[in-house]
């Protein structure tokens, strides 16, 4: 009997502990561990640097409230800044409220100069911005929002690709245009450099805000520390979670100056965003997940990664139908289900999860090792060969 409401479908596994890339679980098997919490765990199980981090910061402080200064925040916060597009950080603990906090940013923003009406947010139809009531309807995804009525207004959707479609539904009202760089509940659909660029050209030409999601994409993952940085595109607001705690849940809005100087004291507040505890462990992430021969490393190895995958593509046309994804964010897209794929691999102490559109999504560490990679691409092909 267990005492947790059902709203997952559980894989009948549980763990006992981890360690870099590997889970071991209470079945007694050590699986090998692509799925990282999906992508949260970005330098893997226990890593050393983390582990003292916490250690030596829980004798000493964690909570304090952000009635005081934190100064780890402001140095994670000014991390941030040196690195990207922006000019200002808000924390806060979870990718959702990160999302939710950038549409109240950008309403802010034209309220604050006297635009008001202009509140509406673009996004993507069946994208994914989080389970919060705001979130869920900028997704437009009819299975989320089931049930959740009455609808929260402000979010007009267009189909993945159907540029047409967006430009009419630029309005007077509209405030910004909303969308992950690269989706990835959606099955790891990216949106090309090109279509960045034309983005910001639309944003800037009709005078409205641009968000890119990388919750999920950001943070080393692509290896770029932005899944955009390759396309230049400068965005106004950027809400990242997943990746920058390293599996201690951390959020933040990154945003340019802007868009900050509308939010004034007391427009928007967390009581658990940025506290000691969290700001040491993400300064420690940041420091070793931004530096460039880390990211290059990802590049280096995720592409042998993507190419190996293709190969089994080529070999195995009839089972894998393509490949998506840059970096450490890859899908591989099967011709039918992926249920029955997952389990497969899982048996095999390979661990993947589900995305859209029949996606076997894989999401390594990110200092994931080569022969670690080979030992998946194995699995993977012992399993594929099965289906034959
Ligand atoms: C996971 C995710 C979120 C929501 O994050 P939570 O921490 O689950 O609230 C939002 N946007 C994207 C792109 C995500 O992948």
């Amino acid at each position: 009997m267990s005492y947790l409401v059902k709203n997952y479908n559980r894989k009948k596994i549980s763990f006992k502990k981890g360690k870099g890339s590997y889970l071991y679980g209470n079945d007694g098997r050590k699986y090998l561990d692509f799925v990282q919490g999906i992508a949260v765990n970005s330098l893997g199980h226990a890593h050393p640097k983390l582990v003292r981090v916490i250690n030596n910061q829980s004798k000493k402080l964690w909570h304090v409230s952000n009635a005081f200064i934190i100064p780890e925040g402001e140095t994670l916060a000014k991390k941030l800044v040196k690195k990207t597009f922006a000019d200002y950080v808000m924390f806060q603990n979870s990718g959702a409220e990160a999302t939710e906090a950038s549409i109240k940013v950008a309403r802010r923003y034209f309220y604050s100069i006297g635009k008001p009406q202009k509140n509406r947010i673009i996004c993507i139809k069946n994208s994914f911005h989080g389970r919060t009531l705001a979130a869920i309807y900028a997704s437009g995804s009819k299975k989320m929002t089931e049930g959740f009525g009455p609808k929260i207004q402000g979010f007009d959707h267009f189909k993945f690709g159907d540029h047409e479609r967006l430009k009419k539904l630029i309005t007077k009202k509209t405030a910004a245009i909303m969308i992950e760089t690269i989706m990835g509940e959606g099955g790891i659909k990216e949106i090309p450099d090109w279509c960045l660029k034309e983005l910001r050209r639309l944003c800037n030409q009709k005078g409205i805000l641009l968000i890119l999601d990388e919750v999920q994409c950001g943070i080393g993952r692509t290896g770029d520390f932005f899944a955009f940085d390759k396309s230049r595109v400068k965005p106004d607001i950027v809400p990242i979670a997943k990746g920058i705690g390293g599996g201690f849940p951390i959020g933040a809005v990154l945003m340019n100056k802007k868009v900050a100087s509308a939010m004034t004291v007391g427009s928007h507040g967390s009581t658990f965003g940025g506290n000691p505890l969290a700001m040491k462990i993400g300064n420690q992430v940041m420091d070793i997940v931004s530096n460039n021969y880390f990211l290059n490393n990802i590049k280096k190895n995720s592409k042998f990664f993507l190419k190996e995958l293709n190969e089994l593509k080529e070999k195995f046309p009839k089972i894998i139908k393509n490949i998506r994804g840059r970096g450490f964010l890859i899908g591989l897209q099967l011709h039918e289900d992926q249920t029955k794929f997952i389990d497969d691999l899982m048996k095999n102490k390979l661990l993947t999860i589900k995305a859209a559109e029949n996606v076997v999504r894989i999401l390594p560490p990110l200092n994931v090792k080569k022969s670690e990679i080979i030992s998946a691409l194995k699995i993977i092909e012992k399993v594929c060969q099965n289906y034959i």
